[in-house]
């Protein structure tokens, strides 16, 4: 379990500011390149060397004056359910705000421990002035300045105390990290609120605004996963203009980030060319792919649909045949564990290490029964072949004259790697190498 602070507070108190001190002071946060600056309400950050995440759930959800109390309930509950600690955040230079009492009402049934945080002190009369929210009654008051980092490190030093280890610098380490692409519409964030059991935690329908997180750690069907999503980005109504360069943009970070990418299309409609580049892009990065065609409630079908559908798919995915494909229905539920259940499949996969004699044992004999073509009255051997180490599988084919194996002996190498050892949805990369 890692440790996890998370901070609660009316609008306007400095939640994100604070968060992105905590954050950024571990160089953590990312700045998108883009220069759309987008919400990232989870966080790591380390004090003392113990680390942390940090979430700001001011930033899931929006509320308006009429849903207020539901909007606090709603942050207050994040936080009670995920962190270890809650910082409380109020604002000096306003005082008490009745919003803040609305807090303290649902904060007093947190079992977390919570620290009580007056933020924007910055001068003695502030320091005086806070006092003030002693009446809250919940305890030790902190005065700090987000901005200017006052009063933090005090904070900080009493937060980790509660910590009983002192966390993983990288929580997410060693997890699946599954992305979700595919044009808009397909169904992608149907399949997050599915995922998220409930489109509870951290929609807000109120303005429009939808969840808009990326890598979100789920538990799900006894699996353990990072999921990144691009779905939520479409509807955020501060990216006016070029949505489509965006999502584009976003695509590629999501894809370069990721192990295993979810490429979603609509089963009512062909795979286009805007699908074929991500899966290329995808391959040509080495990540694990599987294709979903969603909305399977909508085609018309018998018992070779199916069948027929993946024949097609294969054709149009030409190199890539090795892709699964996993037929969906968002609407009716079907088969959303087992996509889940393939892209975790496909990760492992990609991890798979072929023993050196494994591999010889029994490739050489398909090599000595299929040669590479005769090069200019040169025979072509292999002598031997290994797995290097890498982030995806890699094989390196021992022979006298790796310049001259043709690319069809290469795909024919690479077909018999996938007939006797799997590799499912896994690009496989091969060299030749002198011998
Ligand atoms: P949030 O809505 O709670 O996330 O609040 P923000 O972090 O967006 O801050 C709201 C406003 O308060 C912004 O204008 C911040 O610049 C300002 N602010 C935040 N922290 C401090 C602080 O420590 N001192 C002062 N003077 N202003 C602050
Ligand atoms: P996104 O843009 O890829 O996130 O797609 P959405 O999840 O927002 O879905 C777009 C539309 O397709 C919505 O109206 C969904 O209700 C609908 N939809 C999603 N999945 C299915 C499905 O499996 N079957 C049917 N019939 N409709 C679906």
């Amino acid at each position: 379990m890692s440790n996890i602070v998370a901070i609660v507070g009316r609008p306007n108190v400095g939640k994100s500011t604070l968060f992105n001190r905590l954050v950024e002071e571990r160089k953590a946060i990312m700045h998108d390149e883009s220069g759309v600056t987008r919400d990232r309400h989870y966080g790591q950050s380390e004090w003392n060397g113990n680390f942390f995440t940090v979430i700001d759930t001011g930033g899931y959800v929006v509320g308006s004056e009429d849903v207020f109390e539901k909007a606090i309930r709603e942050q207050v509950e994040i936080a009670m359910e995920e962190a270890s600690v809650i910082l409380f955040m109020v604002d000096t230079h306003v005082g008490v705000n009745p919003l803040d009492e609305e807090f303290v009402k649902v904060l007093r049934r947190s079992r977390k421990p919570i620290y009580l945080v007056a933020n924007k002190v910055e001068n003695f009369e502030h320091r005086t002035n806070a006092t003030e929210f002693y009446n809250l009654g919940i305890g030790e008051l902190y005065c700090v300045s987000s901005q200017t980092g006052t009063g933090t490190g005090d904070l900080l030093d009493d937060v980790v105390k509660n910590f009983e280890e002192i966390g993983d610098e990288d929580p997410n380490a060693g997890l699946p990290k599954i992305a979700i692409l595919g044009r808009p519409n397909v169904g992608k964030s149907s399949f997050l609120n599915i995922l998220l059991g409930e489109e509870r935690t951290i929609v807000s329908d109120i303005s429009g605004t939808t969840r808009d997180s990326i890598d979100t750690h789920y538990k799900a069907y006894g699996q353990e996963f990072i999921l990144t999503d691009t779905a939520g980005m479409r509807r955020k109504a501060r990216v006016k203009e070029n949505i489509e360069f965006y999502s584009v943009m976003r695509s590629l970070k999501a894809l370069d980030d990721c192990d295993v990418c979810i490429v979603m299309i609509d089963a009512t409609q062909k795979l286009e060319s805007q699908d074929l580049t991500l899966i290329r892009l995808a391959a040509d990065r080495y990540k694990g792919i599987v294709l979903i065609a969603n909305k399977w409630d909508l085609v018309e079908k018998d018992s070779k649909t199916a069948h027929e559908y993946t024949l097609e798919m294969q054709q149009s995915l030409g190199s890539a045949a090795w892709v699964p494909i996993i037929f969906t229905s968002m609407l009716t539920k079907q088969r959303v564990f087992q996509s889940i259940e393939k892209a975790i499949e496909v990760y492992e996969a990609r991890k798979q290490k072929i023993s050196t004699s494994k591999l010889n044992n029994i490739l050489l004999p398909d090599i000595k029964r299929t040669p590479p073509p005769v090069h200019r009255g040169k025979n072509i051997n292999i002598k031997y072949i290994t797995q290097l180490q890498g982030n995806a599988p890699l094989f390196a084919f021992f022979t006298n004259y790796p310049q001259h194996v043709h690319e069809s002996y290469k795909r024919f190498l690479e077909n018999k790697i996938r007939e006797h050892f799997g590799f499912e949805g896994v690009p496989i990369r091969i060299i030749f190498k002198e011998k």
